[in-house]
């Protein structure tokens, strides 16, 4: 979306009716999210004050948000963990669901979507460009007992995608709705203003993605209000074990939550120098505070805006190589959006790639980048290999959907080979072009969503979209 806050500011004087539908807004530039929610045992009972901008050229009569937490029902048709993490599941097959209870005002809203996936709303009036309106949509989360993103971890709760969220829309197709593919992110969205107010059992701590601006306890209840503008989604997790560690990287305060971890102020260490070194080598990180918690969860980390989540099974060097990837997707992801869904290489590959920098440059952690080039290396000729064997040619191109992959390829092909892309890149343009490229990447597309011709064109190089090309269409020989 183009943001417009001149044309908003005419908006808001000439439209004269709008105020009754932007009265639970701040008047800022970007769409806003107000939640208000509470965690009681297995279920989040929310209320969600959303502000949608329409900055289209476009009017709306429908708004479209997902509903991630929906997909750990029981018989969904896209489940969130595929059969070869079924582990995740610690205490048997468990189910969650998001159920929405009231959406107001509207005409109409229904749950769709391929799978129960989707709110559908039905607005009260056509909103034309630069007009506001505003929803309160209430619902329930409930959490399975699960290492994931949404659920009741082991020793953690993990309240990622724990509320209904706008679908990113993109002009001549509309908004994009996600399915949960197991393999993958799904998730795709634009960065809005968020103000959580979230209360849970005194006995939680809680790391939330935005800063703490007030706090109070009572009741055996803790209630503490967040904010964080500018922000492509929004996290928490509770843990009643977190000793929290935190440290000030230039500027920006990092905390790191964990409950098993003999190591913690290395990690700590690790965390801050690797957000000194984005900043330094990609540009500013954009928030006040950066949080790392450890938790329960199948796969190596989950990224979220202000917020990774670490998992608590891995090794020490996993660890360390987990911790750099998802602390550079606060620039490839966080700020820098993709769509996750087709073109997931762009933030996995260049947090992968991020991650090589920063362990090449810094030596001192003993983890060995050029290791892991030639693993992603050895990764690509073994996938090719056998794909060549079993249906007579490879296809590595990268530009595919979630979903059209088996677990190990989707892998192998947004991190391993979206890695090497970017390392060939950076051979083919030079190392100034390739480090201001992704400068100017970050500065040009920051709280936006950039296409793989946007990130080509960064490079200021004739070379540099052939070689993206190459990769994507699967045509360049490695
Ligand atoms: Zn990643």
């Amino acid at each position: 979306m183009k943001k417009l806050l001149a044309m908003l500011l005419c908006a808001a004087i000439v439209f004269g009716a709008v105020p009754l539908f932007t009265a639970c807004a701040k008047g800022g530039e970007r769409n806003e999210y107000r939640i208000t929610a509470e965690l009681k045992e297995n279920v989040v009972t929310g209320t969600e004050e959303f502000t949608f901008r329409n900055d289209e050229d476009t009017s709306f009569t429908v708004l479209k948000f997902n509903l991630f937490g929906n997909a750990y029902r029981e018989g969904a048709k896209y489940a969130p963990i595929s059969a070869a993490y079924v582990s995740a599941y610690y205490d048997g097959k468990d189910y969650g669901s998001m159920e929405i209870k009231s959406v107001q005002p509207c005409a109409d809203w229904k749950i769709s979507g391929e799978d129960e996936n989707i709110l559908e709303v039905t607005l009260e009036e056509e909103l034309f460009p630069r007009e506001s309106v505003c929803l309160e949509i209430g619902y329930t989360l409930t959490l399975a007992k699960v290492n994931h993103r949404t659920g009741i971890a082991e020793r953690a709760v993990n309240l990622g995608n724990f509320y209904p969220i706008l679908c990113a829309y993109e002009a001549g197709r509309g908004f994009y709705e996600c399915a949960y593919y197991a393999d993958g992110d799904p998730f795709y969205s634009e960065c809005a203003d968020y103000t959580v107010t979230f209360t849970a059992p005194s006995e939680y701590t809680v790391a939330a993605s935005g800063q703490t601006v007030t706090a109070q306890e009572r009741g055996g209840k803790r209630t503490a209000t967040y904010e964080l503008e500018n922000a492509r989604d929004f996290a928490l997790v509770c843990g009643r074990e977190f000793e929290v560690y935190q440290t000030d990287a230039g500027g920006v305060q990092v905390l790191y939550y964990c409950y098993a971890d003999d190591a913690a102020q290395e990690t700590l260490d690790l965390l801050a120098d690797c957000m000194e070194y984005y900043a330094q080598t990609f540009g500013a990180y954009p928030y006040k505070t950066y949080s790392a918690v450890q938790t329960g969860f199948c796969f190596g980390g989950m990224e979220y805006p202000g917020l990774v989540m670490l998992s608590d099974a891995l090794t020490k060097k996993d660890s360390m190589y987990t911790a750099a990837h998802e602390t550079a997707h606060q620039w490839w992801y966080a700020a820098v959006g993709n769509n996750q869904l087709e073109n997931a290489w762009m933030d996995e590959g260049l947090a992968e790639y991020s991650s090589y920098l920063f362990f090449s440059e810094r030596v001192e952690y003993g983890v060995d980048a050029k290791a892991r080039m030639e693993t992603a290396h050895t990764a690509y000729n073994a996938l090719c290999s056998v794909q060549e064997q079993v249906f007579g040619e490879a296809d590595t191109s990268m530009n595919r959907k979630l979903g059209s992959y088996g677990g190990y390829e989707y892998v192998v092909i947004a991190y391993d080979k979206g890695m090497l892309l970017f390392d060939t890149l950076r051979d083919a343009v030079g190392d100034k072009r390739f480090f201001a490229g992704l400068k100017r990447y970050y500065k040009e597309y920051g709280g936006k969503i950039a296409v793989p011709e946007e990130l080509a064109d960064c490079f200021k190089s004739a070379g540099a979209a052939g070689v993206i090309a190459s990769f994507t269409d699967g045509t360049a020989v490695l």
